[in-house]
């Protein structure tokens, strides 16, 4: 087992800090080492079906990709098939696709991410791309991919380090047709939303949940969103700690920034779980990454960097729970 040896400079004045000062210590992490190349091939495989906008042949057979692939790794996984409805009137045909390690385990955690991918390219600058769908590589597919390669650690960790909780990732449908600049809070996160009533085991319920989204764009920093303050601020705090820790403090940042965002985590609060959002800022305008709803969110615009901060941090909160 490869095991990650972090390096930190022992500051002075560090109170937890033993050693004197000015003298090298290292951490050494539990978890196993986040495989950026893999996330990025999952990521690259999901655009590869084209745009998973609702009701589409790419969002089933990208669907079915996904469920197959967790299988693979020797998870459980559960759908949930359920009718929506977009605020435009469209019915849609939803799926959400929820993962299980480690079923037995009565502690749980909840890492999610949605799956489809917006069906209007209308933040682009080019307004005639306005009504095109989006390949969503960053915003959906980069979440996915990152669970995946969770997936696939989970799977590949030997008896000597194995997880001590369980661990359910969500790939939430539907989240990404909400009315723009409009305050229709309801008329995102449908999938989620449907979850939140419904869930896909009755009782189901985690110590706490972390929700990725745009966790794969260049120029990327994540703050601490409003609502994960507000709703889970000790969340906030293991996972921004975590990223700290191993060296990730530069994705991660304690400035002011972020806001209140509606994300899939406002409904699982809602439905009683302590969720966070870890979701992708501009590093220049701190806004939403620069691609966002627009047809610049494609692959070529993926940073392995990014997902490797956000992946190898997820390794770390999974692995050190107790
Ligand atoms: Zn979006």
């Amino acid at each position: 087992m490869k095991k990650i040896i972090y390096i930190a400079l022992c500051l002075v004045g560090f109170i937890s800090c033993k050693e004197k000062p000015g003298e090298v210590t290292a951490y050494v992490s539990p978890a196993p080492e986040f495989c950026e190349d893999s996330a990025y091939q999952f990521v690259a495989e999901q655009c590869q079906f084209g745009p998973r906008v609702m009701n589409s042949e790419a969002h089933d057979m990208c669907g079915d990709w996904i469920v197959s692939k967790f299988k693979s790794f020797g998870a459980e996984v559960y759908e949930q098939h359920a009718d929506g409805k977009l605020y435009t009137g469209t019915p849609v045909k939803m799926r959400n696709i929820v993962v299980s390690f480690n079923p037995e385990a009565e502690v749980r955690i909840l890492i999610a991410g949605h799956w489809d991918s917006r069906q209007w390219a209308d933040n682009d600058p080019d307004e005639a791309n306005h009504n095109t769908p989006i390949d969503g590589a960053n915003d959906g597919a980069s979440s996915i991919g990152v669970m995946l390669e969770i997936a696939r650690q989970l799977q590949l960790a030997n008896d000597s380090n194995r997880v001590k909780v369980g661990v359910d990732l969500i790939c939430w449908d539907a989240e990404d047709n909400g009315e723009s600049a409009s305050g229709n809070e309801s008329s995102w996160c449908l999938g989620s939303q449907y979850w939140s009533g419904i869930r896909h085991i009755e009782g189901y319920t985690a110590r706490y949940g972390i929700n990725l989204d745009m966790v794969g764009g260049s120029n990327t920093v994540f703050y601490r969103e409003q609502y994960s303050m507000s709703y889970a601020p000790a969340v906030v705090d293991k996972v921004w700690g975590a990223a700290q820790r191993i060296g990730y403090g530069k994705f991660f940042s304690y400035d002011q920034g972020g806001g209140y965002i509606t994300d899939d985590h406002l409904e699982v609060n809602r439905g009683g779980i302590p969720c966070i959002d870890i979701i992708g800022s501009d590093t220049e305008n701190g806004g939403f990454p620069r691609t966002w709803h627009t047809l610049n969110d494609n692959i070529e615009h993926i940073n392995k960097e990014t997902l490797k901060a956000v992946g190898q941090t997820m390794l770390e909160v999974i692995w050190t729970e107790q």
